[in-house]
């Protein structure tokens, strides 16, 4: 059975065809732009799907990551990038343009769902995907399935609070994980120190401009060897850990997968990760928990919303594995 999987993200909307036999597998794929502010994005979901069915068959059913929160019938009911869809029923609108099942769930989630079905945490019972991009999503699997929560609104991660004086979140709070351990983070804390006078190789390769600092920068120069550079990172991956550790004394995963922008640099990130997650998390010695980074790179939001709707064809999630 071909579904196809469409993921919206902040500038551009990835749709991929995948046979349900082979869940990791893309058959077809097809980028375009997002329409701003989301205005018109429907029509643009529906000429994906049928460029996809053109190249890849007819699909089943179609399934439909989104930046925000939403419920379970399929309406977006927070997304600070898709501001003219807020409240509107999403899933029906695309079934009723594509004539096809639809279903459509927080992007994070669906990415959570693709690593569980054919990457990092394939089979696990047990697991928890972080993304860490511009900002922090989450998805929880407990008992090998997604975990909806009531109103379909659970697995928003980033937004716990770390510190309720820290700075203003898109989600109107202060202090969310996300402020931290993303990538806006990394670029904020390397500004800091670099207006501390701490970071001069990182300064140089931004081109001589504190204020120019991103986090590519801070990686570039960590893995020339810089020791400033290395400690920006190191202070990145004790914010990342501390919600790791947060959310592992909840759920106590065996699996916690590290997806997004900043796996890219996995190579830097994951051991001071596993370290600091050790210091901070209860009964580290007796909790062999797993940090790894995602197998599936950047079509996986894409390949868990095919996975999400070919459960609708068959009448609902599946067993583990
Ligand atoms: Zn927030």
């Amino acid at each position: 059975m071909i579904t196809v999987g469409l993921d919206v993200g902040g500038t551009k909307v990835l749709g991929v065809a995948v046979d349900d036999q082979a869940p990791g597998v893309v058959v077809a794929s097809r980028r375009v732009p997002t329409p701003d502010g989301g205005l018109g994005l429907v029509d643009v979901l529906g000429a994906l799907v049928t460029e996809l069915a053109g190249r890849a068959g007819p699909p089943a059913a179609v399934g439909v990551g989104v930046p925000g929160i939403v419920d379970h019938h399929g309406t977006l009911h927070l997304g600070p990038h898709l501001r003219h869809l807020r409240a509107q029923p999403l899933a029906a609108q695309v079934s009723a343009l594509t004539g096809i099942p639809s279903v459509v769930d927080n992007d994070a989630n669906c990415h959570a769902v693709a690593e569980h079905r054919a990457g990092a945490a394939r089979g696990v019972a047990e697991a928890v995907m972080v993304t860490l991009g511009t900002g922090v999503g989450g998805g929880v699997i407990t008992g090998g399935r997604l975990v909806r929560g009531a109103h379909g609104f659970a697995g928003e991660l980033g937004h716990m609070v770390v510190d309720p004086n820290g700075p203003p979140c898109p989600c109107g709070k202060q202090g969310c994980w996300e402020r931290y351990a993303s990538g806006t983070g990394l670029g904020r804390m390397a500004r800091e120190a670099a207006e501390a006078g701490r970071l001069l190789a990182v300064v140089a390769l931004a081109g001589g401009d504190e204020e120019a600092v991103r986090g590519e920068h801070v990686t570039a120069a960590a893995r020339a060897g810089d020791e400033a550079a290395s400690q920006v990172l190191d202070q990145l991956a004790w914010w990342i850990a501390l919600g790791l550790a947060n959310v592992a004394n909840i759920l106590d995963p065996s699996v916690m997968v590290i997806g997004g922008g900043l796996v890219e640099a996995a190579d830097l990130l994951l051991a001071p990760v596993r370290t600091h997650f050790a210091a901070l998390v209860m009964g580290a010695d007796d909790r062999p928990t797993s940090i790894v980074a995602a197998a599936l790179g950047e079509e996986a939001g894409a390949i868990g919303a095919a996975a999400l709707a070919a459960d609708l064809v068959a009448g609902g999630p599946r067993p583990p594995g």
